[in-house]
């Protein structure tokens, strides 16, 4: 499979120009989940009851949509989950996925989203495979919290010793998410703006959105940017960096130089206007929007026997209705019809 990709992209590619949605946003992010499951139950994702609720593909299968996918225009890929370490071919998968090119001929960005439980071990292969960035997500830098967010026992170890292996790997720099809910994790600010300049990664806070499975969602739980950055600063003072503009994260360093911190912040400052992304769930549906209400049937295109030609043009029809933004706290909000967790974040 692996020797055809660059041809078919090539024919995938002269069929049309690149993704664009009808708001002339071009698509240059793909995200795809390759597993429903998780090993943790964050108490702000999951309700602790459901486990993996839809089904996982085959591999090839996956690889088969990141190629056409490649083909129209995306440079990213982040492959995801459910925790996409515990699926099996996952390494080689990277592996796979560093070989396709852009439409400019240059290697696609191949990132992992994962909670690091099962990275100690997965780093260095994951780097060699040809793995270029590795987000982890950590929501609290004290093992007891942390334990009682994951509802797993000795979690905090096991993650800290994933960044570091990750960092060791020459995964730089590491980036660790960290979701924070007021009166339950907000007291670990200041705690991680001292993680990131000892650990030498790259935090980014990410405000609460409304995608658990439970109700836990509320405008007052949501830990704005504006707040974020005024408790750092008055732990140490910040320096914010020019960032692109269709970059999601406002950046900031300390202002002696050392550890830098990011902050995303979809539901106090949208930034819908510039999204370049779609998603692929474990069960090869796209979603346009994180909230949206509806999946394309991506895969049940391949389950007929549709070309990679047939695939490419129900992908250009599914971008064209990509949702110009998110209704976040307005009147009438509707929580999309799948929890971020079977999305893939
Ligand atoms: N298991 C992997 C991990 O833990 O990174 C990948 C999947 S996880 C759903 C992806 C990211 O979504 C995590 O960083 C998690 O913190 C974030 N996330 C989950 N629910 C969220 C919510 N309601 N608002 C904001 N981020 C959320």
């Amino acid at each position: 499979m692996a020797v055809s990709i660059q041809t078919e992209n090539q024919n995938v590619a002269e069929t049309a120009a690149r993704l664009t949605d009808k708001f002339g946003r071009a698509i240059t992010d793909l995200r795809i989940s390759i597993t429903d499951r998780c090993n943790y139950k964050c108490v702000y994702c999951r309700d602790g009851e459901d486990g993996a609720i839809y089904a996982d593909l085959p591999m090839d299968d996956y690889l088969r949509m990141a190629r056409v996918m490649v083909g129209l225009g995306i440079e990213k890929l982040r492959i995801t989950g459910g925790e996409p370490l515990l699926r099996k071919g996952v390494i080689e998968y990277v592996e796979q996925t560093s070989k396709l090119r852009t439409l400019s001929g240059k290697p696609v960005e191949v990132a992992l989203t994962t909670n690091g439980h099962l990275l100690e071990k997965m780093a260095e292969p994951l780097k060699a495979a040809g793995l270029t960035r590795i987000t982890v997500s950590m929501d609290a830098v004290n093992a007891e919290k942390f334990t009682r967010i994951t509802r797993v026992p000795n979690a905090y170890e096991k993650v800290l010793a994933g960044i570091r292996a990750a960092r060791k790997a020459g995964l730089d720099p590491v980036k660790v998410n960290c979701v924070l809910l007021r009166g339950f994790n907000d007291d670990q600010i200041e705690a991680f703006g001292s993680f990131a300049r000892e650990e030498g990664v790259v935090v980014r806070f990410i405000e609460f959105m409304p995608l658990e499975e439970g109700r836990v969602w509320t405008k007052d739980t949501v830990v704005t940017l504006r707040e974020i950055v005024e408790r750092m600063n008055a732990f140490l003072p910040l320096r914010e960096i020019e960032h692109a503009r269709s970059e999601t994260a406002r950046r900031y360093v300390f202002a002696d130089g050392i550890g830098e911190i990011g902050i995303i912040a979809p539901v106090s400052q949208p930034f819908c206007g510039h999204c370049s992304r779609i998603r692929i769930t474990s069960d090869g549906k796209i979603r346009t929007c994180l909230f949206s209400q509806i999946d394309h049937d991506l895969h049940s295109v391949m389950r007929r026997g549709g070309s990679d030609h047939e695939m490419a043009a129900y992908i250009r029809n599914v971008v064209m209705k990509k949702e110009e933004r998110h209704h976040i706290g307005e009147p009438g909000f509707q929580k999309p019809s799948r929890s971020m967790v079977h999305i893939g974040g």
